[in-house]
């Protein structure tokens, strides 16, 4: 299986909830484990900015390559700006349409990185700059490799800024599922939400996945989907209020590929969040969805 990473992935944050240097970690993890060899590693390269702008504004582009950023842009972030911030997000959305082109010749194919969900066509928040799912989609809808594609977003935090954007478009189907009372707000509506109760445990997120994905590839037939595998609807993360253990964890991710293979659907991974408590943790979730890809890639 092919695995999408950047060095430079690293968003340079610091000290931060978010730890910017899991990407880091979750490669050499993958390899000590044996999980794939570094020949499985393919270097992400930055885009130029009209496949950017397939989804973001021409002025918000222009603020950020320019350092033009507001102060209460910035505040919505929730990252600090730099330029190393801004090539690592570029960095991603490669790593995100490489990711969706290996998945198609592959099956299953991963970026290390990206899932960056909460970016809208004009502004960044909640640690995303650039929606690099959205514009893997578009990218690949305007090569012509893909007409239909789904958002599979199992991180905890509902995927706005990608609900947004493909709003009202018949080509895109959007599926989020995440812990109803906690950010965003507001959320606007996906193809299909799936607001959980706070303390959600593995069996009620296990049927609740399955039952909407059932639903959805009932309704929709994609030619690609984009796995937002979020590590934070751990039981132990700083963000989330959902309760699923490593193990549910991992029949959540075997779920989505089983569910994709069922219907002969490849699927491109990216990592989303992830704040346990122990970073460890959080690297280990990672590292796990990525074991569990390569079963299913041909
Ligand atoms: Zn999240």
């Amino acid at each position: 299986m092919k695995l999408v990473y950047s060095d430079d992935y690293d968003l340079n944050l610091g000290n931060h909830v978010f730890p910017s240097n899991k990407y880091r970690l979750i490669k050499e993890k993958i390899l000590r484990d044996g999980v794939a060899r570094l020949e499985d590693f393919f270097e992400a390269l930055a885009v130029p900015e009209r496949d950017v702008a397939l989804v973001h504004d021409r002025e918000y582009i222009r603020k950020l390559q320019a350092d033009k950023l507001s102060m209460t842009e910035i505040l919505r972030l929730e990252v600090p700006y730099s330029p190393e911030l801004v090539r690592a997000v570029w960095l991603s959305v490669g790593g995100s349409i490489l990711a969706g082109t290996f998945a198609l010749e592959d099956g299953v194919a991963v970026n290390v990185g990206g899932g960056f969900h909460h970016a809208f066509p004009d502004h960044g928040e909640g640690f995303c700059v650039l929606n690099d799912v959205a514009i893997a989609i578009r990218r690949l809808q305007k090569a012509k490799v893909i007409e239909r594609a789904m958002t599979v977003d199992c991180d905890v935090h509902q995927g706005n800024g990608t609900a947004s954007i493909f709003a009202g478009d018949k080509t895109v189907y959007t599926l989020s599922i995440h812990q109803a009372h906690n950010y965003p707000y507001p959320k606007p509506p996906s193809s299909l939400d799936v607001n959980l109760p706070d303390g959600t445990e593995d069996a009620e997120y296990l049927a609740a996945l399955t039952q909407a994905l059932d639903h959805a590839l009932a309704e929709f037939q994609p030619d690609l989907i984009l796995y937002v595998a979020g590590a934070d609807p751990y039981h132990d993360d700083q963000l989330g209020g959902l309760k699923l253990t490593l193990e549910g964890l991992g029949r959540r991710d075997r779920a989505v590929f089983e569910k994709a293979r069922a219907k002969n659907i490849p699927v491109a991974v990216t990592l989303g969040g992830g704040y346990a408590r122990r970073l460890e943790d959080t690297i280990l979730i990672h590292t796990n969805t990525v074991r569990v890809a390569k079963e299913f890639a041909r």
